[in-house]
């Protein structure tokens, strides 16, 4: 198995949730750094949608990684991307063909970009070639695969992020920096809704087996994180869940169409969500007894949120998200920090779906959160 040319060693160990967590808000520190010698390479696992309109052109602008290779089922695309992007054919991978990446020294990072239900064997094979990881969220389709993942990646020694990209944009850092110095104390009542109406076909998103479930997986995981920033990174204790009617069960007849859950916490907090595929919907908002945050409509998309406190609207830079995140996960690894957005929060957040899914088809009743 080949070294990477960040040495591996350096990460062993560094990926706790504790060491993670206690984090200060990393948006503007890629910015501050000098160009390193190296840009780091990163090859794209899957071909789709987001890995065409926004990590790929996102690779063009960053000034710690670049786009250095892909892994594609289909042959004859991957080298259009290898001449398009300005890297080599020989760089060119099939899912099958993952365990060649060990040999390539151009290639140290493998973002995972293929549906859910595949992220487990994605990620597993690219740290059985020596590579960190990114996976794109939510981290699989369930705690169990995330256990697999983190499991391979401790084995290989490679580092294992999360592609939570809202972790490194500024209006989101800046409510987890409210969150933390308890500027308005604990955050004790939050609301939030993200969604978007699903056309047909849908696709894989509507596919039980490589979904793991509908928008929960989706559009909710965000409902998760932003819930989960609110309250410093702490898991609730308990949830309880209910799936909306069904509008359209010819589409959503493998997984929900919308789900609505309440996510409680050890200090009396909740917060209720709502994650659907039936209309466009994007806000949170959340409030203790001094004071309240609100990321405004589209609080989630790629567009920049509106974020309003207590005490006036909050004027933060607007960034590119993608290029903030791969340059914040690249910095953090050239400089050897812990990640913002580790493997265990994306497993955090599993742990949660499954109680969360668990507490909806029980019909609502209340479920505890296992770490
Ligand atoms: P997509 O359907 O556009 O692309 C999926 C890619 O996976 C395609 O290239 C497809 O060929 C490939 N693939 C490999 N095996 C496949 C199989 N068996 N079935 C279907 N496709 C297969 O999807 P996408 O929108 O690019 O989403 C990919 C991943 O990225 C998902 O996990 C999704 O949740 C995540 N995503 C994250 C964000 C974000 O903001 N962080 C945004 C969009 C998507």
């Amino acid at each position: 198995m080949k070294t990477s040319p960040v040495s591996r060693r350096r990460f062993l160990g560094q990926i706790t949730t504790a060491a993670a967590l206690a984090f200060a808000p990393h948006w503007g520190r890629a910015v501050d750094r000098p160009a390193p010698a190296r840009k780091l390479g990163v090859a794209l696992v899957g071909l789709g949608s987001y890995s065409h309109y926004h990590l790929a052109p996102a690779l063009h602008r960053t000034q710690y990684c670049r786009l250095a290779g892909v892994v594609t089922g289909d042959a004859a695309k991957g080298a259009a991307w290898a001449r398009d992007h300005g890297f080599p054919a020989t760089s060119v991978y099939g899912y099958d063909t993952m365990a060649r990446l060990a040999a390539n020294p151009a290639i140290d990072i493998v973002y995972v970009v293929t549906p859910n239900g595949l992220h487990a064997e994605h990620c597993i094979a690219a740290a059985r070639a020596g590579k960190h990881v990114i996976c794109e969220k939510p981290m699989a389709n369930t705690a169990a695969e995330c256990d697999a993942i983190i499991a391979a990646c401790r084995a290989a020694g490679v580092r294992l992020t999360v592609g939570y990209r809202l972790h490194y944009e500024p209006h989101h850092a800046e409510l987890a920096r409210l969150a933390r110095e308890q500027v308005f104390g604990p955050f004790k009542r939050m609301q939030g809704a993200n969604g978007f109406r699903m056309g047909s076909p849908g696709g894989w998103r509507v596919d039980k087996k490589l979904a793991g479930g509908g928008p929960l997986m989706d559009m909710g995981v965000y409902l998760i994180q932003a819930v989960c920033m609110a309250k410093v990174e702490v898991a609730p204790v308990a949830v309880t869940a209910k799936f909306d009617a069904t509008t359209r069960p010819a589409l959503f007849s493998e997984v929900e169409e919308s789900v609505r859950w309440t996510m409680e916490y050890a200090d009396g907090a909740k917060a209720d969500c709502h994650a659907t595929y039936a209309e466009g919907v994007s806000r949170f908002r959340a409030e203790s007894d001094r004071g309240w945050a609100s990321l405004d409509e589209p609080a989630f998309y790629y567009e920049d949120p509106v974020l309003t406190t207590s005490r006036g609207k909050v004027d933060l830079p607007n960034v590119n998200h993608q290029v903030a995140q791969l340059d914040g996960m690249a910095a953090e690894l050239l400089a050897g920090r812990p990640s913002i957005a580790p493997g265990e929060m994306g497993r955090r957040d599993l742990a949660i779906v499954d109680a969360i899914y668990a507490s909806a088809r029980a019909g609502g009743k209340r479920v505890e959160v296992l770490g």
